[in-house]
């Protein structure tokens, strides 16, 4: 072990998990690469848990911030704050939510939570829908939404929680069905769970693609048929973008907008890659929902003006540079190499995902049954070809993650594919 994985061992609690049975010290990053300690160079796939949005040392967010820690860093949101207000504005325009107000935390579960506090105020009840194989933050309301047992350390909590079907299309009691069947199965579903519970549910909580959950998904328009369902109620929508969040589907700049049929959602959530790495995190809401809090309420640290600045500069490039489309082209080709290389090899079950949020599912060759240790092996044998990943998956860690910044070149799709398809080779051959 080295010196600072002792150290991190001696002083950090257990349950921050490391990556690597030997842990990589990252000191430096430049566009889609990034140098460890000892000066070896990735082509990084994960962005830090698709954090790194854009790019590493985007000089455009690095100026803004820069520039903006030359001016003032703190001045919290008792005063006004201009680059705060200018996101909100441009944050406000693009959910789709009507008469949007927008709330500034500094991370997703944070955000989360704050949902959560405006929906259960809003509904007075404190009854929530979520589905099962999510995540949606560590804190305890968090946690009491999260349908994924390796991320949920305590079952106590202040919510009464109803988990339905739908975020995984592949497995579980409705995967041999059609979409259009899955769906109404689904729906079906949903019905049954509300016509056991105490009436005045107070939303429904999705990630558009599950992301800790392994990149799952629902056919799209699943939730737009959700949808017709809670407005029978009055249940309210949240939409957790945390992931999804400008464009990394590539098909939408909100991971919602496939399953728009019924109208935008009540709140939507983001936090990750919106600073390019920055901390933001926030809750967009209607105002009648957001303005419906009876006491005051303040994040000291929400809305700061370096993280703002970072997150007006990320946005400008995302957009100027169209990312989402190279979501779409760059996460296509990307997807075709990753599906051609793993054709031959039973112990890949799926490639899944859409745009640059990429999915491969490892299994014991011959079965179902989720094969963790493989996924490990292929984390690891990937690191060694110089190229970082994650991973995710249900219960047992057994899909691997591909999430690089949207700047991710053709070229680097290419060299990145044939360096997982190698690792794959090694540990999901059979
Ligand atoms: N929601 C989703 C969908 C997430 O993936 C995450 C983080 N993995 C969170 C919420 C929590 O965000 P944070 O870690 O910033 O608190």
């Amino acid at each position: 072990m080295s010196g600072l994985h002792d150290r991190h061992r001696a002083v950090l609690p257990d349950w921050l998990a490391l990556y690597y049975d030997e842990p990589i010290e990252i000191v430096r990053g430049e566009g889609r690469h990034v140098w460890d300690a000892a000066g070896n160079r990735y082509l990084d796939l994960f962005g830090g848990i698709l954090t790194t949005m854009t790019a590493h040392a985007l000089p455009e967010v690095t100026k803004a911030v820069s520039e903006q820690a030359g001016r003032i860093i703190h001045s919290s949101t008792l005063y006004l704050n201009r680059p705060m207000v200018e996101l909100a504005e441009r944050i406000a325009e693009l959910s789709g939510i009507p008469d949007a107000r927008v709330f500034f935390t500094t991370s997703g579960t944070e955000a989360n939570d704050a949902a959560l506090l405006l929906a259960t105020a809003h509904r007075r009840s404190n009854q929530i829908l979520a589905m099962r194989n999510s995540y949606h933050g560590r804190s305890f309301s968090a946690v009491g939404i999260t349908g994924n047992k390796g991320w949920s350390p305590t079952s106590l909590s202040p919510l009464a929680t109803h988990y339905v079907h739908g975020g995984v299309r592949t497995r579980g009691p409705f995967a041999h069905l059609s979409d259009a069947d899955f769906t109404a199965a689904c729906v079906a579903d949903l019905r049954d769970v509300l016509g056991q519970t105490r009436p005045g549910v107070a939303a429904l909580i999705a990630e558009p693609v599950q992301g800790v959950g392994g990149f799952t998904s629902p056919p799209d328009g699943l939730y737009a048929a959700f949808r017709e369902v809670l407005d029978e109620h009055g249940i309210l929508w949240i939409t957790d973008e945390v992931q999804t969040g400008w464009g990394r589907t590539g098909d939408h700049f909100w991971g919602w907008q496939a399953h728009a049929e019924s109208g935008p959602p009540d709140l939507l959530t983001f936090a990750k890659g919106i600073g390019n790495g920055m901390s933001i995190g926030g809750v967009v809401a209607r105002a009648e929902i957001m303005n419906g809090l009876d006491a005051n309420s303040i994040s000291t640290f929400g809305g700061s003006p370096v993280t703002m600045a970072a997150g007006l500069a990320n946005l400008t490039y995302l957009l100027d540079h169209d990312l989402m489309a190279n979501a779409r082209t760059v996460g296509a080709l990307l997807r075709e190499q990753l599906t051609a290389a793993c054709a031959d090899l039973p112990g890949v079950r799926e490639v899944r995902g859409r745009g640059l949020m990429l999915g491969v599912e490892l299994v014991r060759p011959g079965t179902l049954e989720p094969d963790q240790a493989a996924a490990s092996a292929a984390l690891e044998a990937a690191r060694a070809a110089g190229v970082l990943i994650g991973k995710g998956g249900g219960h047992d860690t057994s899909v691997l993650r591909v999430a690089p910044p949207l700047t991710l070149t053709a070229q680097e799709a290419r060299e990145g594919a044939a360096a997982l398809a190698q690792a794959l080779r090694a540990t999901a051959g059979g």
